[in-house]
């Protein structure tokens, strides 16, 4: 029963474990409800790990097939990899904010060797060293692009719209748009009193927008033919004042464990990211840098040369993604004539 957790009023939190991953797990979360039980995410799609999430539903003394409905948090793999085998299992329908099903749907329709271009000629663009966009071209020419992950996830049937309760006979979850980690990231508020009567408005299943230890990745939406200049920083620290002010009484994040204060969580996070925007513009005070170059020099948890291969990848839209809040704050700006583009302090 380790793998399960009872919150109480109806809500219960399954380890279902992320293989090869040093976040260990996910926590996929049951709610009761009267048309049965209802998934809040539902884990890697893995042998062990949909192991993990029928032994932890059987627990509870629920099979798959009773399974009435899933709500995704967002498209990640962690997250929606296992959706499809509980809709097959069970006939329950999918629910996902329509900004990250259209994600979904772009990533099934990809032509993967299109998509090595596009990354090949994104890297490039940022500044990335011939020697780093080789091995991408290397794979492409090659024909080992078979292995895009997301080529399989499932289609979701329903839409979560942003600000409405989802359709969950006797319960109360309204859906908070919070993008920034994806585009569709959703937030869901059970606006119902903490069975612990903690002070607060309810509890929040947070996805990966609020963790109580990790600040979550945010990069460039990824999208081709996408001609939009998104600014998914600026999304996700709104998005984060938007959760603080809903002042819950205690957040069910997707990864690591269950958390009180919110509002605290949130000025953590927003400091945290002040604090590294002024690191960055302090170094484009010191020369014009393109992404990747500042990627390199920003801090991350270990040296650079040290960084495995399609970590830098992540890094260098994690750069990317600061240049633009920086750049929509007016507090740099590109240098003209420069290819790649390189970014300058303003
Ligand atoms: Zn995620
Ligand atoms: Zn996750």
């Amino acid at each position: 029963m380790s793998q399960v957790t009872d919150h109480g009023g109806g809500v219960w939190g399954i380890k279902v474990p992320i293989p090869d991953n040093p976040l260990g797990h996910t926590l996929v979360h049951v709610l009761d409800t009267g048309s049965g039980p209802v998934l809040v995410d539902t884990g890697w799609d893995d042998p062990g790990s949909w192991d993990a999430l029928t032994a932890g539903l059987g627990a509870l003394g629920i099979a798959v097939a009773d399974v009435h409905g899933v709500v995704i948090t967002h498209h990640h793999p962690d997250h929606h990899g296992l959706s499809g085998k509980v809709r097959e299992a069970s006939g329950a329908w999918i629910a996902m904010h329509a900004a990250d099903t259209e994600v979904v749907l772009r990533t099934r329709s990809a032509d993967p060797g299109h998509w090595f271009d596009y990354m090949g000629e994104k890297l490039t663009a940022a500044g990335a060293p011939e020697e780093h966009v080789a091995p991408l071209r290397a794979a492409r020419e090659s024909g080992r692009t078979r292995t895009l992950p997301g080529l399989r996830a499932a289609v979701p049937d329903r839409e979560i719209v942003p600000g409405e309760l989802l359709p969950l006979p006797g319960r109360r979850m309204r859906a908070i748009w919070t993008p920034g980690h994806t585009p569709g990231h959703v937030c869901l508020h059970l606006e119902e009193a903490h069975p612990a009567n903690l002070p607060g408005n309810g509890r929040l299943f947070s996805g990966d927008h609020l963790l109580p230890g990790i600040s979550p990745h945010i990069g460039l939406y990824e999208a081709p033919e996408d001609t939009r200049v998104t600014d998914p920083l600026g999304d996700y620290l709104d998005s984060l004042e938007r959760v603080g002010r809903l002042e819950p009484a205690e957040v069910l994040p997707a990864h690591q464990h269950p958390f009180t204060d919110a509002p605290a969580r949130v000025r953590e996070l927003l400091a945290h990211h002040e604090e590294r925007l002024d690191g960055l513009w302090r170094l484009l005070l010191a020369e014009p840098l393109t992404p990747w170059g500042l990627a390199e020099r920003m801090v991350w948890n270990r040296p650079w040369e040290q960084i495995p291969y399609g970590s830098r990848n992540i890094a260098v839209s994690e750069a990317e993604a600061h240049l633009r809040r920086l750049v929509k704050q007016g507090r740099a700006e590109a240098v003209t004539g420069t290819d790649p583009v390189a970014y300058r302090a303003v």
